[in-house]
């Protein structure tokens, strides 16, 4: 344990000085000292701990300080921690890419990796613009997306983000214009409702000369509202793109890798798409990675377009230590009955959660995979919460409306109830 003078100076330093994610660098909300983690949880600095519901934003699924993890980490360090992807290769980087096309969508065939989810996406908006460059039809040169998606940070990933409700919209009027289409009203295991693709089909129609992809996330919305959709709804959202010409991107960061129940969530669709990003979960949660993949097709009008080459490439493309954790949580995970465990805090969610309906001060809840929302009538107080919730001996981020759960899939029935209790009792607090 580190003495609490030490104690004291770093946070005041952390708090006049790093910036975290989201926040004011003057005013910004209380951050918590960690000095470890393992299993599903956080050591605070005060010897207390908390039990993650967070995943760390949906990537630590099999939990933290993880023994196979940490030892193909190590293993790999005592090769090479770094070499450069531009006319050198190595096995970790080819293994990933042999157990990814194993497990990926049908027809997704090349793999590009890069550095974060949002690097992946732009690498996805990239490929689709020079994809159709290479066909010399450069007026297909904007995206289409969903009002309340997300799609990270960055300036292209931004532009496709939701406009008004997202987290970028002081960014609006200097970004890229893109088309947006109505969230689907019909939501996952409603009634499907035939008006919800409309509007895809009425944009497409008049806009397809103009649009080189319609980019989405899967069936789960997350950073933009925490929704659940219909799968019809991109299963006809796949039609239509084929039928005009579009190519379809699917934004799987947060959903890949079993969070929604099924391996990457476009499943529950039975579609696959042409280009596809996934990061967060691929490296358990251990260091910032990602890929953006594609079909043959697309791959192949690159490359033999004009200039005939991808023009991407990060310093730190395929870096060896990531894509051997990688490798080793994709076999971790499928060696794993992940299936059931997720079905297994799916139903537990279900059952814990539902009383929460009857609340006044609840517009809904929802469950799906290891994801539980609870939508509220109105924005919740991050910081009362906070402080609540490290009583409970909890860890949640709650944003906006919204007080949610997405734990690592090795959480046992106790462990998870204790976050649905106390879930419960900041619910009924603000009730
Ligand atoms: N797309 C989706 C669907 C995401 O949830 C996120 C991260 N919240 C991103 C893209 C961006 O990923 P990263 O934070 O790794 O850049």
């Amino acid at each position: 344990m580190i003495n609490l003078s030490d104690t004291s100076i770093a946070l005041a330093f952390d708090r006049q000085h790093i910036w975290h994610p989201y926040t004011s660098a003057t005013n910004p909300l209380q951050c918590f000292l960690v000095t470890g983690a393992s299993g599903v949880h956080l050591k605070l600095e005060d010897g207390n701990s908390l039990i993650d519901g967070m995943s760390s934003w949906w990537a630590a699924i099999h939990g933290y300080n993880h023994p196979v993890l940490n030892s193909a980490l190590e293993d790999q360090l005592h090769k090479m921690a770094h070499v450069m992807f531009g006319g050198l290769t190595h096995q970790p980087a080819i293994t990933l890419g042999q157990n990814l096309l194993k497990i990926v969508p049908e027809g997704l065939q090349h793999v590009f990796y890069c550095d974060s989810g949002s690097v992946s996406v732009e690498v996805a908006m990239k490929m689709a613009l020079q994809y159709w460059s290479s066909l010399e039809r450069t007026s297909k040169n904007a995206f289409l997306s969903l009002r309340n998606g997300y799609h990270g940070d960055t300036w292209n990933a931004m532009s496709v983000s939701d406009p008004t409700t997202g987290m970028h919209h002081i960014y609006h009027n200097i970004l890229p214009r893109q088309f947006f289409v109505p969230q689907p009203k019909s939501i996952f295991n409603g009634e499907w409702l035939e008006e919800d693709i409309l509007p895809v089909n009425e944009i497409l129609l008049h806009h397809h000369n103009e649009i080189a992809a319609f980019i989405l996330e899967p069936i789960v919305q997350g950073a933009g509202g925490m929704y659940f959709y219909h799968p019809e709804y991109l299963k006809k959202v796949r039609e239509l793109c084929t039928h005009y010409n579009v190519l379809l991107i699917i934004d799987e960061i947060a959903t890949g890798f079993g969070r929604s129940g099924k391996l990457f969530a476009c499943e529950h669709s039975n579609i696959s798409p042409d280009i596809m990003c996934i990061g967060k979960a691929i490296t358990g949660g251990y260091m910032s990675f990602a890929a953006t993949l594609c079909s043959s097709n697309v791959a192949t009008i690159i490359s033999t377009g004009n200039p005939g080459v991808f023009m991407h490439g990060p310093t730190f493309m395929g870096n060896p230590v990531a894509c051997a954790v990688a490798n080793a949580s994709i076999d971790l995970l499928l060696s794993s009955n992940w299936q059931s465990k997720v079905q297994a805090i799916e139903s537990q969610l279900i059952t814990e959660l539902d009383e929460l309906k009857q609340l006044k001060a609840v517009n809904d809840v929802r469950v799906l995979g290891a994801i539980g929302v609870v939508e509220m009538k109105n924005n919740v107080n991050i910081s009362d919460i906070n402080s609540q919730l490290i009583r409970l001996g909890i860890w949640l981020r709650p944003f906006g409306k919204l007080i949610y759960v997405m734990p690592p899939y090795i959480i046992n029935t106790e462990e998870l109830s204790q976050l649905t209790s106390g879930m419960k009792t900041i619910i009924k607090n603000l009730n």
